[in-house]
Parts: C-alpha cells; sequence; structure tokens
C-alpha cells in the first residue's frame, strides 16, 4: 500500500472514530474535551498531518484536501452535537419545570380543638342551656378561697390531701398569707357567690364554672394540671332532689344516652350531705366489664348540698337559703365518653392523636 494510501486509511478510521464518540459524548463539557482530543493543536488530525511531510511534494496538496475534508467533517458533528445536547438539556429543564396543573390542589391543613377543651365546650353549652350562668376565677389564689371560706380550716386533713403548688415567695394582698395554684374550682363558688350578692343582693343563682386546677400528683391517672367544671346553685327550698335531676340529665346529654346514676353516701368538707356519683357503665350497659371492674358502675363526680358554713362565709342565710354543688373532673368524663385509655395522651399533644380527636374550628 502506498503511503497515500495508509494516509488516507488512518484519517478514515480516525474520522469514524471521533464521530462515534461525538454521538456518545453525554454533555458540552464532554463533547469540548472531544474537540480538543481530535482538532485541538496536539490533537490526532495534527499528528496524522506531520505525515505528510513525509509524502513526495505532489502528492502532499492531495492528502491536505483529504485531511481538511475530515476536519470539515469533524468540525460538522462537533456544531450539531452542541446544539443538539442544547436541545436536549432544554427539553430536561422543560419536563423538571413542568407544573402539572391538572392535578388537584393541597388542602390547607386546620386546626382543631384540643379534646379537652371540647369536653370543657360541650360541658359547659349543656349548663348554659339549662340556665347556669358562666363563671371563672383566678388559678392562682389565696388560702381563704381555696381553703378556709370551703368549710376547709388550717388544721383539716383535706387541706394534706390535696398536694398542693404554693408560690414561694408570694401573699395575698393583705400579706398574711401565701399563695396558690388552686387545687380544686370550688373557690370560684366563693368568688361567683361574693360577686353575686353585691351584685344582686340575693339569691336564686346558678352558676357553671370551667376552669384548669393543680395538683401535685403524676401518674397513668393524675396530672400535676387538668381540668374542673364546678357547677351550683343556691335558692330557697333546694334540695338532693334538684341535685340528682339536674345531674341525671347533664350526664344524660354529654353521654347522648339514657345513664342511670347512683348516688353513694361520701364525705366532703364543703357539702352536707355529701355523696359520690355513679353512672351506669357506659360500656357494657351495667353487665359489667373491665372499665366498670364488673360492678356495672363507674364513679364520676362528686356532689352534695352546700354546707351551711360555706354559705355563711359569703354572707348568705343558710336557714333560709340552700343549694347543691359538684365538680366533675374534664378529662374523666372525656377518656369515658371518647373511650381514651390514658390521661397522659392528652398532655403529650402527640399529633397522630389529636387528629383522630378531630374537633375542627
Ligand atoms: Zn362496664
Amino acid at each position: 500500500m502506498s503511503e497515500i494510501d495508509a494516509l488516507k486509511v488512518q484519517l478514515e478510521s480516525l474520522q469514524s472514530e471521533a464521530l462515534a464518540a461525538f454521538a456518545a459524548a453525554e454533555n458540552p463539557a464532554a463533547l469540548q474535551q472531544l474537540r480538543v482530543h481530535y482538532l485541538g493543536k496536539k490533537g490526532a488530525l495534527t499528528e496524522v498531518l506531520k505525515g505528510v511531510g513525509r509524502l513526495p511534494p505532489e502528492a502532499r496538496p492531495v492528502i491536505g484536501q483529504y485531511v481538511n475534508d475530515t476536519k470539515a467533517v469533524l468540525a460538522g458533528a462537533l456544531e450539531r452535537g452542541e446544539a443538539e445536547l442544547a436541545v436536549r438539556a432544554k427539553a430536561i429543564r422543560i419536563q423538571a419545570e413542568r407544573i402539572d396543573i391538572t392535578l388537584p390542589g393541597r388542602k390547607a391543613a386546620a386546626g382543631g380543638l384540643h379534646p379537652v377543651q371540647q369536653g370543657l365546650d360541650e360541658m359547659t353549652e349543656i349548663f348554659s342551656q339549662m340556665g347556669f350562668a358562666i363563671a371563672e376565677g383566678p388559678e392562682i389564689e389565696d388560702e381563704f378561697h381555696n381553703f378556709d371560706a370551703l368549710n376547709i380550716p388550717p388544721e383539716h386533713p383535706a387541706r394534706a390531701m390535696h398536694d398542693t403548688f404554693f408560690i414561694k415567695d408570694m401573699l395575698n394582698e393583705a400579706g398574711t398569707e401565701p399563695m396558690l395554684l388552686r387545687t380544686h374550682t370550688s373557690p370560684v363558688q366563693i368568688r361567683a357567690m361574693k360577686r353575686f350578692l353585691s351584685e344582686s343582693g340575693e339569691p336564686p343563682l346558678a352558676v357553671v364554672a370551667p376552669g384548669r386546677v393543680y395538683r401535685c400528683d403524676y401518674d397513668v391517672t393524675h396530672s400535676p394540671m387538668f381540668h374542673q367544671v364546678e357547677v351550683f346553685k343556691v335558692d330557697r327550698n333546694v334540695s338532693m332532689a334538684h341535685l340528682k335531676g339536674v345531674l341525671r340529665h347533664f350526664l344524660s346529654a354529654y353521654f347522648e344516652k339514657d345513664v342511670g346514676i347512683r348516688l353513694r353516701p361520701h364525705y366532703f368538707p364543703f357539702t352536707e350531705p355529701s355523696a359520690e356519683v355513679d353512672i351506669s357503665c357506659v360500656f357494657c350497659a351495667s353487665k359489667g366489664c373491665r372499665i366498670c371492674k364488673g360492678s356495672g358502675w363507674i364513679e364520676v363526680l362528686g356532689s352534695g348540698m352546700i354546707h351551711p358554713n360555706v354559705l355563711r362565709a359569703v354572707g348568705i342565710d343558710s336557714s333560709e337559703f340552700s343549694g347543691f354543688a359538684f365538680g366533675l373532673g374534664v378529662e374523666r368524663l372525656v377518656m369515658l365518653k371518647q373511650g381514651i385509655p390514658d390521661l397522659r395522651l392528652f398532655f403529650e399533644n402527640d399529633v397522630r392523636f389529636l387528629r383522630k380527636m378531630g374537633g375542627t374550628r
């Protein structure tokens, strides 16, 4: 084979090798590297040109033309390759930025009421419909309203049982007694009766007082902060029968079924007589189950006739007026109604629990 033919073969194989490499290049940077490799100053084509010098002078223009043609073919291929890559890159970008306007929109997450707040609202609403006025009182109380006025004198053992949080270095306005976090909503009884009497002189009055209370206690069934609803009514001739009627109406309305109630004699310092109130088990229709411990009854609250000493503490004549009062644990009733097994679920605020309990406003 003549030298000129050998060069032609070399150029042809170089050209097909280069074209294959250009076609396989996946991005502009790779293509740029190939351009340098084949067409650069120290590239493969330049190497071939070096061989031209060894050719006889008359053969040089022929092979020179051949080299130029190869160069033109490769340059053209590179240009097309670059254009193609640019088109492909644009298509990829457009695909990535594509917005599917047929997709349904995302729902805005709506907040919901905490199950305890739902319970408080429901309970308050039932009493409100029965004509009870809603009252609130301070969570930081003095000993007088939390204990003394409720017939719990300083030496009374009930004080110790309340596991009270006292507030360090904080005294009442007179500077005579320490302040505390109220251990029950009963002090609102005292405050509401005093306020009511100063406004309208004398009973009747019927009040529902929902709110937070605090006790230094924590386990499966106790939380240091929980909620109570205090309900009381004072008028002439108020009796246990009224108490029982209001309880039965309330509990049946709250549990949305006709629940039986049972009053068991008990002792509370601020009521006389006092009774603990059981409802017929809402889980087993009183047949006996794990939750009612086989008895068919579940204890739900404490109640009684307001102790004459409590009426006296706010200046109501206990020989003329009488009243009933009861306080119920909000968490306990919500747990019974919703079948919630553990009190702590209310305070851990696991979003899955809260979502399950629903209650969007
Ligand atoms: Zn039961």
